[in-house]
Parts: structure tokens; sequence; C-alpha cells
């Protein structure tokens, strides 16, 4: 079967006829398979920790939807089921050992089409049925491979509600409607980002350091969310007119991030998910800094079971409020190698029809 192959120490992925398969589980037909900065940054030979599963060759992929094609012994699936498979996989320690592999202690965890797991950019895969999720709604077929990426966002919105629980955040309409949420980006992540957090209310602002698209730009505004360009003097000035309450970082930018912190309310909240975010790294006394305004940094990377969970049942149930299609701006087939390489202009998020 065609399978999407990066040899390890090597630049580029190929597409490579593999006779491949897991042992046993349920055998999955891959539908679309999502293509995210990860794997660009795996097909451009940048990230240190890929592994093969065996071998020098690891099949890439972990944002995928599919169905069961045959569900072996399970009976929790069974023929024709939509589903979504977990990218993490738990090491021994003992939050893997409970299903929270994303609070991993040491590290010894795997994840397909990342480290020492092959991913799902091929025809069929085999799976445990422990690390498969049902998609009840058939209509969300095509939009239910966003379920990955938005499963990282209700990790965030976890970490976001357990952060502020420390004190009363409400506004007087008991929304958060006098609160401003800064997200860092304008990618596929970071629009899910303001789906998600719209739905409590938040004055939102999108961040990026250039122009934005028309595309890019109607999502914003059904979203009811605005776009500022950090390169701006508009930019310096709403952020000292809305003053940040949240910060949330999509693209690691630490130049885009101290700008705003710089400004941000006591008591605010900043939640790190883009990889390449150092904090303040010039800012000598940034734990004075800190301390004094009484601030709350977290990180937050993949999410557990529930989050994909929640991820299915919040596009399930607002696929009609939400442009989640108006996200996918290209379905390509697994020959078109060159579009994992690289991003094409106005992108949002391409994916591959299998
Ligand atoms: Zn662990």
């Amino acid at each position: 079967m065609k399978a999407i192959v990066k040899r390890i120490g090597h630049k580029g992925v190929f597409l490579k006829d593999i006779d491949f398969m897991e042992n046993s589980g349920i055998t999955v037909k891959t539908l679309y398979t999502g293509v995210c900065g990860t794997d660009r940054e795996i097909a451009n030979d940048m990230l240190p920790f890929i592994r093969a599963e065996n071998g020098d060759e690891l099949i890439i992929g972990h944002e995928a939807i599919g169905t069961v094609e045959d569900p072996g012994d399970s009976y929790l699936f069974k023929k024709g089921d939509l589903v979504v498979p977990m990218v993490r996989r738990p090491g021994k320690c003992q939050l893997c050992q409970i299903g929270h592999q994303d609070y991993c202690i040491d590290g010894d965890f795997v994840e397909a089409g990342i480290r020492g797991k092959n991913g799902f950019m091929r025809e069929r895969f085999r799976e445990n049925e422990k690390f498969l999720l049902k998609v009840e709604d058939k209509s969300i077929e095509e939009i239910g491979v966003l379920t990955e990426p938005t499963k990282n966002v209700m990790k965030i919105m976890e970490t976001f509600r357990f952060l502020s629980s420390r004190i009363p955040w409400y506004c007087k309409d008991s929304t958060l409607s006098c609160k401003n949420l800064y997200i860092f980006g304008t990618g596929s992540e970071a629009l899910l980002i303001s789906f998600v957090f719209s739905t409590l209310g938040f004055n939102i602002f999108l961040v990026n350091r250039h122009p934005i698209s028309d595309k890019i730009q109607s999502i914003i505004d059904s979203v009811g969310a605005n776009f500022l360009d950090s390169s701006t003097q508009i930019y310096e000035n709403k952020l000292s007119e809305y003053r940040p309450d949240v910060i949330i970082d999509a693209v690691g930018s630490s130049e885009i991030l101290r700008k705003s912190v710089e400004k941000i309310n006591n008591n605010g909240i900043i939640i790190l998910f883009g990889t390449s975010g150092q904090l303040m790294e010039k800012n000598q006394d940034i734990t004075g800094y800190i301390v004094d305004k009484n601030l709350t940094i977290a990180g937050s990377v993949d999410g557990s079971k529930e989050n994909y969970r929640e991820a299915i049942e919040f596009i399930t149930s607002n696929k009609n409020r939400f442009p989640f299609r108006d996200l996918i701006t290209g379905i390509g087939s697994p020959e078109s190698i060159d579009k994992i390489t690289k991003k094409d202009r106005d992108e949002i998020k391409y994916i591959i029809k299998w």
C-alpha cells in the first residue's frame, strides 16, 4: 500500500509502496490526514527528536480520520464506524498509566508519525481499540480530520479553566466579555483556539507579524474576533487600550510575546502552545515581573482521550456555528509530496485524501 515515509536524518519525505502493518488491532481505512507544522518540520529535517518504529524509515502523519474496515475481535467498534486515532501512546510512568500521557513525567512515550511509532499517512493501519475514538456524526467526515488539532485546544481550555478558578473572572454580564484574549498566530490552530474560546464570550484579538488573507480575515470576522498586525502602530495602541488578560501563544514568537506581556493586566494568564516560545529571554527580571503582576504562565502540549472526546463533541455540535470547512483550503492526493514540504501562500489547512 501507499505510504508517506521519512528516512531519518535525510531531508524530504517520499511516497513509498510498503508492506508494513501492525500485527493486531482494528483495521482502519484512512480517509483523510491533515498536514501541520510538525509534518513540515519533519519533512525539512528540523525536528531532532523524530525516530522510526523500526529500521530507519518512519511513516509520518498524526492527524487522521478513517473508517473501520475490520473490527477484528473488538466489540466496541463495527465495520463502517468513523474513527479518529490518538497520537501519543503511554510509557510506563505513573501519569501515562492513568491515561495522562499528555502529562508524561519521563518522556517515555511514543507518538504516531513523530517518534517511535508509524503514523497514519498510509492507506490503512491497525489500531488498538484503546486509542481510537468513534465519531458518531458521519457528516463531519471531512472536518473531523481537525479533531487532533482541536483536542490541543481542549487541553488549553482545560488549563485555562483550572488556572482561572483561583479568583472570580466573570464580568457583570456573567460572561468574559470584559476580558481581553490575545491569540498569537493566524493559522489553523490559532483559528481553532478562537472558535473554542469565543464560546466563553472573550473579547478576542488574533495577532500576527504580517497582514493576512481575505479568507482568514473573514473567518476571524465570523467568530466576532479582531485581527492585529503586530508590526503596526495600531497594535501598540490596541494593546494599551485593551490590555491582555489572557495570552495564548500558538506560534512561539518571543518578539510578539514580549510586547504584549509588558501590557498584561495583573492576574493575567499566559498559556504557551507554540513550540519555539522563548519567554522574554532578554528581560533580566522576568521572575520579579511575574511575581509583581501575580501572573500565571502555563505550557500546554497534547491532550488526553477525554480532550479528543471533547474535540469531536465540539466540532459536531458547532459544525454550523463555526466555519470549520473554511479552514481546509486544500485537499490533495498522496502523490502531491511537495505540498507536504512547502506551505502554499494563503493556505490554512491542507489535507490529504486517501
Ligand atoms: Zn510517561
